[in-house]
């Protein structure tokens, strides 16, 4: 397995898939790889911090100089996705604190959604379009406006129109009331792009982590965009995050402000900055090497991620810590500042993993310095539509535990599935 990567002047350079710098998960990978030769041909960005491990230090001045061209080339989208992102934070604010037990509906699959998904989705929609109006536009969202079209939802829709144009106004740019109903609708609609592995598509969740929201915990508004399917910018706006750090025992707690927002582009690191204040820091992930001073992130909601086996791959890492369990995509925004230095996601059987819960995340703890891929230690695939083709897990940590992570999530998930053929 190899992966080639555009390279110097263009040329493609041939690396082995994810390779950790001590110890071996290879014996794992070729047990994992056979439902993975898709992934032995991406094309990954140049540069990558997961691939600095194997440059010469020419290669990496190289990658340096191109790495402020690619910088360079974002920075009106990556500065238009914090306006859209926290333009959105601002309208879910308000609804959670006035959540009201009529605002949720429910969608075929039960999962609940509130006028704040809609809102925020329709916001995102109208500034990335008002804000980049040159470009041809492509919207790979979660919501579709088919409820919110049928007769009894003429109320809900006017109370997220109102919400959207109030929001809005509180912007200059936009004026006092620049969405109709039909606007909204439309605006959200142009979510339905299918993505894939040509041109460019932003990719939204307008609240990840609803059961946080609607428990008035924590949430995400995770916005990103593709190019040539990759990943090159992601935008988490995190409310209820806290602005110190979550989750360390060993911490005593400071003043809870709270209101995060993390933003990357390819090749210029992670920054996080407290929610509608200008003034971002760069942040890094945890560079602990012993599992033993680790602590990892999950799914506040155990329907989401099979703790039994999240907790057996903590133990086997030797992680002494409890899990931290928090919704959304909170959790790479609190690994990527270093928060704990571990986050497994392992979905029950049959669950499909959707872009838009990972895209932004991802490349917040990549640019951070972290490593995220699937279980079998293959970077994620964002190129093959709305869906992410896997279904062992998503891990994430830093360059150091990987190695260690990977075996250790070998021998939980091989003891589970014989625990399971032994029944
Ligand atoms: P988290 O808050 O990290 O547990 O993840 C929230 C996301 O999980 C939601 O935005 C959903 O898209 C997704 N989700 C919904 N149902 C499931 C499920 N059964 N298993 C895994 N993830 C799910
Ligand atoms: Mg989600």
């Amino acid at each position: 397995m190899a992966l080639l990567i555009r390279g110097g002047r263009g040329g493609m350079a041939v690396l082995p898939p994810y390779a950790p710098p001590t110890g071996s998960a290879s014996s794992f990978r070729l047990q994992f790889s056979s439902r993975h030769h898709h992934l032995s041909r991406s094309v990954l960005p140049f540069p990558n911090p997961d691939l600095d491990f194997f440059l010469s230090k020419k290669q990496k001045l190289r990658t340096r100089s191109r790495a402020s061209i690619f910088a360079m080339a974002y920075e009106k989208e990556l500065s238009v996705a914090k306006k859209a992102a926290s333009l959105a934070a601002q309208l879910c604010k308000k609804v959670q604190k006035s959540l009201l037990q009529s605002d949720v509906q429910s969608k075929t699959d039960k999962s609940p959604v509130t006028i704040a998904d809609y809102g925020s989705q329709a916001l995102v929609s109208f500034v990335l379009q008002q804000e980049l109006p040159s470009e041809p536009f492509s919207l790979v969202a979660e919501e579709d406006s088919s409820d919110l079209r049928k007769d009894n939802a003429q109320e809900v829709l006017a109370r997220i129109t109102n919400l959207v144009n109030e929001t809005l106004s509180n912007d200059q740019s936009y004026g006092m009331s620049p969405l109709t109903t039909e606007g909204v609708l439309t605006s959200i609609d142009k979510g339905k792009s299918e993505g894939g592995p040509h041109g460019r598509h932003w990719v939204l969740d307008p609240i990840d982590g609803t059961k946080g929201f609607l428990r008035g915990d924590q949430y995400a508004i995770a916005l990103a965009l593709l190019e040539e399917g990759r990943v090159v910018l992601g935008v988490l706006a995190c409310p209820n995050l806290s602005l110190n750090i979550i989750g360390r025992h060993d911490q005593l707690p400071l003043e809870n402000e709270v209101g995060c927002l993390f933003s990357a582009s390819i090749g210029s690191g992670t920054e996080m900055q407290p929610l509608d204040i200008p003034g971002a820091k760069k942040v890094e992930v945890c560079p602990i090497g012993d599992p033993a001073e680790a602590s990892f992130f999950e799914s506040f909601e155990a329907a989401h991620s099979m703790q039994d086996l999240t907790g057996s791959i903590a133990k086997k890492l030797g992680v002494q810590a409890p899990p931290v369990r928090i919704d959304s995509q909170a959790k790479y925004g609190a690994l990527a500042r270093g928060d704990g230095a571990i986050y497994l996601r392992f979905p029950h059987q049959g669950y499909r993993e959707k872009i838009w819960d990972h895209a932004a995340g991802s490349i917040v703890v990549t640019e951070a310095g972290g490593v995220v891929t699937d279980a079998a230690g293959n970077p994620l695939d964002f190129s093959r539509g709305r869906y992410l083709d896997l279904d062992t897990g998503i891990i994430a940590t830093n360059r150091k535990l990987m190695p260690l992570l990977l075996d250790a999530v070998q021998a939980a998930v091989k003891e589970k599935a014989a625990s399971a053929s032994s029944l």
